[in-house]
């Protein structure tokens, strides 16, 4: 079948449209509307963040939601631990900013070291690639963080150094304070990039400490509101370096900029910004700041660190290397003789919680966790290992 849908239905001529026999329903029709999301995202939103979603929907020109953009991005500076000008939510998910930073900043034949040590490491050489960059992997076992040395080492003078800080494939995290603050050591003018899209308000993130270029999110892990949007940030070096016209339009900086920048007067159009997921994310930064950042990192911990112990309890064993490990994002191995695909169905179907599988070489021999926003939750810890060790009997 060729086109875009699967839908099993083809619409032909409107004179051969099937009218339905039922009203349509306002809501589509899901058996179990509820489930506990506990793998690599999306994660339950925060409610502040779905019931933001409900508000009355203004247009994105309207000064009302005009000042509740202003106001998400100096959310976004605080979440980011940036005084970056130009930090802002990209449209699209976290792939969308991954898109945008090598668009914005990689011109044809640059070098770009990445540092690849799972799945979105993977995607950043292919992305990277695709805009014409000279990309050089430095790879890494799965399940270990990048190493600052072997990345230096790679290439004297890249234009470029990227990695992801939290590796959602293998639930790692790499030191990108040390490796940002190693590659500016040896040159000032190098862009360092940082794949947060599952770090953001999760774990300590600190753009400006770190003096780290270029960094990209994703809205539906730990700062807990749906998929949809990719929080951005670009240090004044980098926009120095920027590409003038980047091969796409939908993600030039420099025409969204004209858009979401109010401070010089005027904001021109330049696509419908999608109010209702701004609003959202809005909503969720409030209750994170109000919270408190350390706080949240806090919570993440200490859900993270039960489940570690609830998991050796159950006598299974952990994939990530020990100081490495995420608490937003576990990976467990697979016992031997448990069939992996029969367990996470039957926490689905049992108890309507969702794990993920692994990833690659790994699907079926890993379990992924998440306790992301809203669900670093000593209930929801507990909730997980009971069903876990009820399913594994
Ligand atoms: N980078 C990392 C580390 C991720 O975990 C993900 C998604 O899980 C992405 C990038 C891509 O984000 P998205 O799937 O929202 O496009």
């Amino acid at each position: 079948m060729s086109g875009w849908c699967s839908a099993s239905h083809s619409f032909g001529a409107v004179d051969n449209f099937e009218r339905p026999r039922r009203p349509l329903r306002k809501v589509i029709d899901m058996p179990l509307l509820d489930r506990t999301l506990l793998g690599p995202g999306p994660s339950n939103p925060y409610p502040e963040a779905t019931a933001a979603l409900s508000a009355p929907l203004l247009g994105h020109l309207d000064p009302e939601f005009l000042r509740v953009l202003d106001e998400t991005c100096a959310r976004l500076r605080r979440a980011w631990g940036t005084e970056n000008a130009r930090t802002l939510p990209l449209s699209g998910t976290g792939s969308i900013g991954m898109e945008a930073a090598f668009a914005n900043f990689a011109r044809p034949g640059d070098v770009v070291v990445v540092g690849v040590n799972g799945l979105f490491g993977e995607r950043m050489v292919e992305v990277a690639g695709r805009y014409g960059a000279e990309v050089v992997r430095v790879d890494h076992d799965w399940g270990t963080p990048v190493d600052t040395e072997r990345v230096l080492a790679a290439h004297p003078e890249p234009s470029m150094v990227a990695a992801v800080h939290a590796e959602t494939s293998t639930g790692v995290r790499s030191d990108i304070r040390e490796l940002a603050l190693a590659v500016h050591k040896r040159d000032e003018r190098a862009l360092v990039l940082a794949d947060c899209v599952t770090s953001l308000a999760g774990i300590e993130v600190a753009i400006d400490a770190w003096d780290v270029d270029i960094a990209y999110s994703g809205t539906q892990k730990c700062l807990g509101v749906a998929p949809g949007l990719a929080p951005f940030t670009v240090s004044p070096r980098a926009w120095d370096r920027r590409v003038p016209r980047p091969p796409t339009w939908y993600l030039d900086l420099n025409l969204i900029g004209a858009y979401v920048d109010g401070s010089s007067g005027g904001r021109t159009y330049h696509h419908t910004a999608p109010v209702a997921m701004i609003t959202s994310l809005h909503a969720a930064l409030g209750r994170i700041l109000d919270e408190g950042l350390e706080a949240v990192w806090e919570r993440h911990q200490a859900a993270g660190a039960r489940l570690h112990e609830g998991l050796a309890e159950l006598g299974l064993s952990l994939f990530a290397a020990e100081g490495y490990r995420l608490p937003e994002l576990t990976t467990v191995r697979v016992p031997e003789g448990v069939d992996s695909a029969k367990t996470r169905e039957a926490l689905l179907t049992e108890y309507g919680i969702e794990i993920g599988a692994g990833v690659g070489a790994f699907a079926s021999s890993v379990w992924r966790i998440g306790l992301m926003g809203h669900n670093a939750r000593p209930d929801r810890v507990e909730l997980v290992l009971g069903a876990l060790g009820r399913v594994l009997g």
